[in-house]
């Protein structure tokens, strides 16, 4: 199937990248994980390979590829058991909207590092009273001669701690009409008045999630990324790449649980054949196999229409394809720990901890219900209950 869809670049690059993820593996990420530590060494190796920056622009450091190109990389190294989430929000969210719609000075400051993973952009959107509905933010950026002045809160960023600045969304105070209207601010990690504090996620994942103060922030003019006035537009052009990319994260986790079930299956024997040969065992299986490349094929599509900047269809693709994406990998992750019984729920095989990195695939950066609303009422024309 893949011959028909991809290139050859697109086949090479992908042999490419499963090769390093083998080499770090999910050992690499449990190991990490015992001692406190991120992925860096496999981050670093994986920028100076160019694959970080796959997608941003030659002239500053990228490949010249598109977030095709990134979901192919965020998706074999979590087929290989080592997913790198800030895939999802430096290069994927931050480096396409500051591409897109920086100044030439912020190109020129932030894209190379990005690209080589030297430096790392968290994004900042969700706050504690508008979680999915993300026009309700309320943090505020106040002009103040030349500067900005941002207050709020937001919660569930991932990897501030590791990160130099956030990428903050919030909204401008116009100081005639005193009306809001959303934008972007770079807010570098050791600014005055930006306080982080770490949230205790039952999860097993080395990126770290935090809950962000912002008290009188004082930035530069220079920290707004694009115009204060195409608030939603921007952010969309970072919303689609991001969506793609967790997608790519659900469809690497998937394929990396059926592959360590399906072997498994075909070594354990408790009657006369493997477990493998039962039927109530394989159909499974092979539902949850159709189900993710089911989901890879809309991902794909998805990521093609960002890259030719088809940004509204681009919205619908992507909001569907991580839909199917994240529904795909909580059953075969499911399937998988059945399929190995006891062992499923052993640290030794290692997937009893994908249950719940599973479900982040559902709940963010949009949550499954969110994204039938919004298939209802875009795509479906049906009315809306709230
Ligand atoms: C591991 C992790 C990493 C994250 N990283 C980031 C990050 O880097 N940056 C960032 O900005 N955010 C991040 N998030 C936040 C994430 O985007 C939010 O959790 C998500 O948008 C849901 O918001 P919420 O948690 O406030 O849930 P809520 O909005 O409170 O929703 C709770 C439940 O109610 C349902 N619901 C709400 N409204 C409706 C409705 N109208 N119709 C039907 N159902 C509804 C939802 O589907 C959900 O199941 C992260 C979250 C997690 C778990």
């Amino acid at each position: 199937m893949s011959v028909v869809i991809e290139t050859e670049e697109h086949e090479a690059l992908r042999e490419a990248v499963a090769a390093l993820g083998r080499r770090y593996g999910r050992a690499y990420v449990t190991k990490a994980l015992d001692e406190g530590k991120g992925p860096e060494e496999l981050w670093n190796e994986a920028g100076e390979l160019g694959y970080l920056g796959v997608s941003l622009p030659e002239e500053y450091g990228g490949g010249g590829g598109g977030i095709y190109e990134l979901s192919l990389v965020l998706e074999e190294l979590g087929a290989a058991g080592c997913p790198l989430l800030l895939l999802v929000v430096s290069p994927a969210i931050c480096g396409t909207i500051i591409a897109r719609f920086g100044t030439e000075g912020q190109k020129r400051e932030w894209l190379p590092g990005l690209a080589d993973g030297s430096r790392i952009m968290s994004f900042g959107i969700t706050e504690p009273d508008a979680g999915s509905n993300s026009h309700r933010i309320t943090t505020t950026a106040r002009r103040d001669g030349d500067e900005w002045v941002l207050n709020g809160r937001k919660v569930f960023i991932s990897g501030v701690d590791i990160s130099d600045a956030t990428l903050v969304v919030g909204r401008t105070e116009d100081a005639r009409t005193g009306k809001l209207k959303p934008a972007l601010f770079i807010v570098p990690r050791d600014t005055p008045g930006f306080h982080r504090t770490m949230l205790d996620m039952d999860l097993a994942a080395a990126e770290k999630q935090f809950e962000l103060v912002l008290d009188d922030v004082r930035l530069p003019a220079d920290a707004l990324v694009g115009d204060e006035d195409a608030g939603l537009l921007q952010l969309f052009a970072g919303l689609n790449p991001e969506r793609v990319m967790t997608a790519a994260f659900a469809v690497g986790m998937a394929r990396y649980a059926l592959t360590a079930a399906i072997g498994y299956a075909k070594e354990r024997q408790v009657w006369k054949t493997p477990i493998g040969a039962h039927q109530a065992v394989q159909h499974p299986l092979a539902v949850a196999h159709i189900e993710v490349e089911t989901a890879k094929l809309m991902m794909q599509k998805a990521a093609h229409l960002c890259d030719v900047g088809d940004d509204l269809a681009a919205g619908e693709a992507a909001n569907m394809a991580k839909y199917a994406a994240g529904e795909a990998c909580v059953k075969a992750v499911d399937t998988a720990v059945h399929t190995l019984g006891g062992n499923g729920l052993t640290k030794e095989f290692g997937l009893a901890s994908l249950v719940n990195a599973a479900r982040v695939a559902r709940i963010a950066p949009v949550s499954r219900e969110m994204i039938l609303n919004f298939v209802s009422h875009q795509t479906l024309g049906l009315p809306k209950s709230y």
